[in-house]
């Protein structure tokens, strides 16, 4: 993190808290309040009457302004709901102007926020609107809580009844290529004190960056591990990955297989399925072969248009049996539901449509 980056009480989580008390002499325990406040309440206003003095004091001298720290309240600009009223999706302006997205999506029964970890993003995905944008900077682990608790807030207001269950990085950028904050985003957001929501409900997914896959399984960190493969030979998909030149897709795999056997986990591998490019019956053989005892799910994507992409999604009898041929080999294939496509909920489509609004 550079120097002049703002320290925000939505980075600590609860041993941050308690560091940060203890070092102006305020005693630990009121590290409690304050968490359950920030984190479990989600509230942004810290005058709390119920907060005892030792603790308001602290907040008085050292919250707001120059005093030391801010919070990461995240302004909504734009806001658009699908047709069916299920999936919200949300342009946040963070503090330093820059734009990212956040989902609340509701399907199946389940509330999901899907998030972003980056602002932009390095990996030049050639079908995804931020991919097509570039990169602008990571994001640091308080903005990544923030969306969570902007989603929870969302929830507490409208839909007061349900809770907020599943967690997936979906929206913009790599998490993977933003590792340690992601990772420390998690801890805060898995804390059952907080946030809480439980490590098996939460997917971190990637694009396919090796070193990162591997220190995942080092480090038994318990989430789930999405990889987007989107091709079963190296042409087929450095050609819609660049990135797949850095990490080749032999590797990828051998670290997919390193990580199953380290960890015993299922590892999802997300497939977006473009017309002529890789839903031929061919690429699906070839991914049956490749993903050999590897314990694999795999979701099929219907590719969300953007302007900067010519390609079209599968057909649906090409779709049909690519999930046909995979699910015949024993690996379990789903399709995953277009809700988001009148929200533009393809990772950095509002984006890109309100820089294309008021260029
Ligand atoms: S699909 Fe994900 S990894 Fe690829 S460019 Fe888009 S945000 Fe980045």
């Amino acid at each position: 993190m550079s120097q002049s980056a703002p320290r925000s009480l939505h980075d600590l989580g609860y041993a941050g808290i308690e560091r940060e008390l203890a070092a102006d002499g305020v005693k630990r325990h009121h590290a409690k309040a304050l968490h359950r406040s920030l984190y479990r309440e989600g509230n942004l206003d810290l005058s709390r009457p119920d907060f005892l003095p030792p603790l308001r004091q602290w907040i008085e001298r050292r919250v707001g302004g120059e005093k030391g720290f801010t919070l990461d309240a995240p302004e909504v600009v734009d806001e658009t709901r699908s047709s069916d009223g299920l999936t919200r999706k949300y342009l946040l302006r963070l503090q330093d102007g820059q734009t990212i997205e956040t989902v609340l999506m509701g399907y199946d029964n389940r509330l999901t926020a899907c998030i972003s970890s980056q602002a932009g993003c390095a990996m030049g995905c050639v079908f995804c609107a931020t991919g097509q944008m570039g990169f602008v900077r990571h994001l640091r682990p308080g903005e990544i809580v923030a969306q969570v608790l902007h989603v929870q807030r969302v929830i507490r207001a409208d839909m007061p009844d349900r809770r907020l269950r599943n967690l997936v990085f979906m929206g913009m950028g790599e998490p993977l290529h933003n590792y340690n904050s992601v990772m420390h985003a998690l801890d805060i957001i898995s804390d059952c004190r907080g946030v809480g929501i439980g490590p098996a409900f939460i997917s971190v997914s990637t694009v396919g960056v090796v070193p990162a896959i591997l220190r995942m399984a080092e480090e038994g960190l318990p989430y789930n591990l999405a990889v987007s493969l989107h091709g079963s030979s190296e042409g087929e998909r450095s050609a819609l990955i660049p990135v797949s030149k850095k990490w080749p897709l032999a590797d990828l795999v051998e670290a997919c297989r390193s990580y199953g056997a380290t960890t015993g986990r299922r590892i999802f591998f997300g497939w977006t399925l473009i017309a002529g490019k890789n839903d031929s019956p061919e690429t699906a053989h070839r991914l049956v072969d490749l993903l050999k005892g590897i314990d694999s799910h795999i979701n099929l994507i219907p590719l969300n248009p953007t302007a900067g992409f010519d390609g079209t999604t599968a057909q649906t009898a090409a779709a049909l049996e690519f999930q046909r041929i995979i699910k015949e080999a024993g690996i379990p294939c789903t399709f995953r539901q277009r809700r988001g496509i009148d929200v533009a909920a393809g990772c950095g489509q509002l984006k890109a449509n309100r820089l294309h609004k008021t260029a």
